[in-house]
């Protein structure tokens, strides 16, 4: 078994963090495995080295211990575009120059008023550079504008192969088990996501696929908000011909008033805990474990 966890050195790391952290360290001890770290840096104007060496030590500090070196989001760069070529090749990924903006407008424009429809990526792309499509092949792919992967490509490619992952946490609905994954029911929900965005050049989702993959994570122990998400990396495994991990998706640590945990939170950041005398059993006490 081999587990990770896999932050984003853009705040500080709070109760919530520690909850995740601790449960797939435990979890990988438990059966003798491995728990990996890794730095999730691909926005780099968001993330401060500052942050990082925080994350390095709040996580000793918690009694956690993992193989050096860590991978580093920032270094892979070369894996993500070579995806991004194959994709781009295989005429399943298209140029996209849509702002939000556009992307909101082309949404709202037939029913005004109504709040439009989100998925796992965001706002359901309405499709506007799609036509791309056909100008896509074996130059290279155009690295000054987002790539977006068009699901109905995908569903035609996949037709019939069977999109299941193994839950042995549980979804936000209490989902559990043998979760299937519709095709059909993603274009609709999902739509076609951002593989590559114009300003970082990949994705997390893209990323995440490929860097668990590359660590050869076994189970995925994350929070319960990235349950969806776990379709659209599902997906992308089978495009790319890599193993799905089991997922273990936990549930989320919540402030006094039941808002979940966010990075700005720094009322809840492990630092002030510790600042203030916190052991590292009374985190544990406090996130019930
Ligand atoms: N970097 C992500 C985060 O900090 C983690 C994503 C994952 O565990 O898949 O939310």
């Amino acid at each position: 078994m081999r587990t990770r966890f896999a932050p984003s050195p853009t705040g500080p790391l709070h109760l919530g963090h520690a909850y995740s952290a601790l449960t797939a360290h435990d979890m990988a001890l438990s059966a003798k495995g491995e728990f990996l770290l890794r730095i999730e840096d691909i926005d780099l104007t968001r993330a401060r080295p500052e942050w990082e060496a925080a994350i390095y030590n709040d996580l000793r500090w918690l009694g956690l211990s993992w193989p050096e070196p860590v991978m580093r989001q920032s270094d892979r760069m070369p894996a993500y575009r070579a995806t991004l070529q194959q994709l781009w090749a295989e005429r399943l990924a298209f140029a996209c120059s849509c702002t939000r903006r556009d992307v909101l407008d082309a949404l709202s424009a037939p029913q005004e008023g109504a709040a439009p429809a989100t998925g796992p990526d965001g706002l359901i792309y309405p499709g506007t550079c799609r036509a791309n499509l056909s100008r896509t092949g074996t130059a290279p792919y155009p690295a000054d504008t987002a790539l977006r992967l068009s699901l109905a490509r995908v569903a035609e490619r996949l037709a019939g192969a069977p999109l299941v992952f193994t839950e042995t946490g549980a979804g936000p609905e209490g989902q559990t088990g043998r979760i299937t994954v519709s095709l059909d029911e993603a274009v609709e929900t999902i739509g076609d996501i951002v593989l590559a965005r114009r300003d970082l050049g990949t994705s997390y989702h893209l990323s995440v696929v490929l860097d668990d993959a590359a660590q050869g994570i076994t189970h995925v122990v994350r929070g319960q908000d990235l349950f969806e998400a776990t379709k659209i990396h599902v997906i992308l495994q089978r495009l790319l011909g890599l193993p799905t991990p089991i997922y273990h998706h936990h549930r989320l640590i919540r402030d006094g008033d039941g808002k979940r945990l966010a990075k700005r939170d720094d009322a809840r950041a492990l630092a002030k805990y510790r600042a203030e005398g916190a052991t590292p059993d009374d985190i544990r006490a406090m996130v019930g474990l």
